[in-house]
């Protein structure tokens, strides 16, 4: 059965009609992991998404495949090791999602890291993170740091480390890891939540599902249940009653979007700002976006903003190491904010907490992972489902096999590889160029879609004009998108990189998804409303009303 938004009530409905391996709550990037992790090894796996697949942190992060070089300063050495081996197979696996680029850190007097440590510092990351040769640190004069990028302040200024970290798109990477699980057997639903849980005596056996669609409940049986809810894992513990030792500590980190001719860096820099934390400036096509805050959250877990302080705090940082550029709130054209679902330790401020993930195991028989990267998904699906996968052949379901997941590729990668990747990039670019397409407009969708930009490119009927109206039907049938939002921020990444063309855009999107999905005209209006809160969400609220 087609992953396609039309068949959300069909894919319920298997889910319902037999007993499942296991059930994943949650559709960020740790749900959508072990669901593929799961469903390779041969596990009949059902998840459920209560938003849009990466509606949750998934779509709201940094958007960077870390090597973690800030947890090396926190001597968190396995988890630089592990992380850069998770960077090294994901550029491999999703190279169309995974770029390298060379990240610039700026050595100041007085600045977070000196010369010395800055290069000791990067030369043990690149040999713990496994960076490749070619890839490794260069240090570099002031000299030739400010020919690099005209715009730092020279003042205090002392060199430079330039070293490579690689960028993705977070939610398409959700997306992707989801669609390979499917692809291997998962059954995944969006808009579908898990309201409360279905016990047999005082074990866990599965979760009534609303669908928050058609208003539908399921009753959704399941052998093993993991609770993948990043910033709300806490909640369905409180549900199943078993919160209770460690809990979550939920920080707020704000990202800003602005013109690129704004901010128009050289190259993505790591620099610090005055209260001594360190922000990263990316370019990326025509804008430029700068991260992250990191403070205390207690508010609404469903819709976290930004204040105006929030945004503040990042453009005075940006505008002291790099005062020629005097951004102002104006400037701001787009921005996110999203939480970061870390384990509370007690006296440990927001940016000193651990990074690291941990599975906790609720007596009901609960298995809920909280904490964790982007980055390190992959091995946190693996250690979940080893721990399924032990409760089940102890149970004497049966066994399955061990995790495969460092040797399958993600459905849009294929088999391409990184340097087969950048070959039919220059083919594909080629060859939409020549038809028609702007190069940037063309090596954007082949990075959005990798493979699929055949499909993609196929149903546009090979026509430039077409090409919106065929992303909006690609999102519709083959990615289970079933809001404008869904579109135009999670499948395209329209409204955070391409603000003008989402906003003319959304008309033509609302038509299009009404034929697709037979809306009526209320279903419209309620659908362009809900845009348009997303739009507004863009720009920051007074910090007097968070
Ligand atoms: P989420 O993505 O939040 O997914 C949980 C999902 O569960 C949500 O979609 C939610 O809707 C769903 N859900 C909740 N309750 C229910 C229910 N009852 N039923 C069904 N579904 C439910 N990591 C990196 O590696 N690189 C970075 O550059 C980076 N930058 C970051 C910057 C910021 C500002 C933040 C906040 C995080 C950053 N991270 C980064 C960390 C990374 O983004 C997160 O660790 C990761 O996205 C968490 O994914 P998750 O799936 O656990 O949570």
């Amino acid at each position: 059965m087609r992953f396609s938004a039309k068949n959300r009530s069909k894919w319920l409905e298997e889910m319902a009609g037999e007993k499942l391996d296991l059930l994943v709550i949650g559709g960020g990037i740790t749900g959508a992991g072990i669901a593929w992790d799961a469903a390779t090894r041969g596990l009949s796996v059902g998840l459920v998404e209560k938003q849009d697949y990466a509606a949750g942190t998934s779509s709201r992060s940094t958007k960077l495949i870390h090597g973690g070089l800030r947890y090396l300063k926190q001597l968190e050495i396995g988890l630089v090791k592990e992380v850069g081996r998770e960077r090294a197979l994901l550029y491999e696996r999703a190279p169309h999602l995974v770029t390298p680029a060379p990240m610039m850190l700026p050595i100041y007097a007085g600045g977070t890291y000196g010369k010395s440590a800055s290069s000791i510092g990067l030369w043990l990351y690149d040999r713990l993170a496994g960076v490749k040769k070619e890839e490794r640190r260069q240090m570099l004069s002031r000299d030739r740091t400010l020919e690099k990028e005209p715009l730092l302040t020279s003042r205090g200024l002392k060199g430079s480390g330039l070293y490579v970290e690689y960028r993705t798109d977070d939610a398409r990477l959700t997306l992707e890891v989801m669609k390979t699980a499917v692809s291997n057997g998962a059954k995944a639903v969006n808009y579908a939540e898990a309201e409360s849980f279905l016990y047999e005596g005082e074990k866990i056996r599965g979760a009534h599902i609303r669908d928050r669609i058609s208003g539908q409940t399921y009753a959704v049986e399941a052998r093993q249940v993991v609770n993948a809810t990043g910033p709300w894992v806490d909640r369905l513990r409180q549900t199943d009653g078993s919160l209770s030792g460690k809990r979550l500590h939920l920080t707020k980190g704000v990202h800003l979007v602005v013109p690129y001719e704004r901010f128009p860096l050289e190259q993505p820099i790591y620099f610090d700002v005055p209260d001594g934390r360190m922000v990263f400036a990316i370019p990326r096509g025509r804008i430029t976006y700068i991260g992250t805050t990191d403070t205390d959250y207690d508010g609404p877990i469903d819709s976290p903003e930004m204040t105006a302080e929030d945004r503040d705090y990042l453009l005075e940082g940006v505008n002291h190491v790099f005062p020629e550029v005097r951004l102002t709130p104006d400037d701001v054209e787009s921005g996110w904010a999203g939480l970061r679902p870390l384990i509370h330790e007690e006296g440990k401020s927001p940016s000193e907490l651990s990074r690291k993930d941990e599975i906790f195991q609720s007596p009901t028989g609960l298995i809920t992972i909280a904490g964790g990267k982007l980055t390190g998904f992959r091995k946190m699906a693996e250690r979940t489902v080893d721990l399924v996968s032990r409760r089940l052949s102890e149970a004497g379901v049966h066994s399955f096999t061990p995790c495969r997941t460092d040797q399958t590729s993600l459905i849009g990668g294929g088999d391409l590889g990184s340097e087969g990747f950048a070959r039919y990039r220059r083919e594909w670019t080629q060859k939409l160029e020549q038809a028609g397409v702007e190069k940037d407009r063309a090596e954007e969708l082949i990075h959005l879609y990798g493979l699929h930009i055949e499909e993609v490119w196929h149903r546009a009927g090979k026509e430039v004009q077409s090409l919106l109206r065929a992303q909006v039907e690609f999102a519709v049938e083959e990615e289970m998108a079933v809001t404008a939002a869904d579109v135009l921020i999670r499948r395209t990444g329209d409204l955070y990189f391409h603000r003008r063309r989402c906003e003319e855009g959304l008309d033509s999107v609302l038509d299009w998804m009404a034929q697709e999905l037979e809306w009526d005209a209320s279903a419209r209006e309620q659908r362009r409303q809900e845009m348009e809160r997303e739009m507004e969400k863009t720009h920051p609220q007074a910090s007097a009303a968070v």
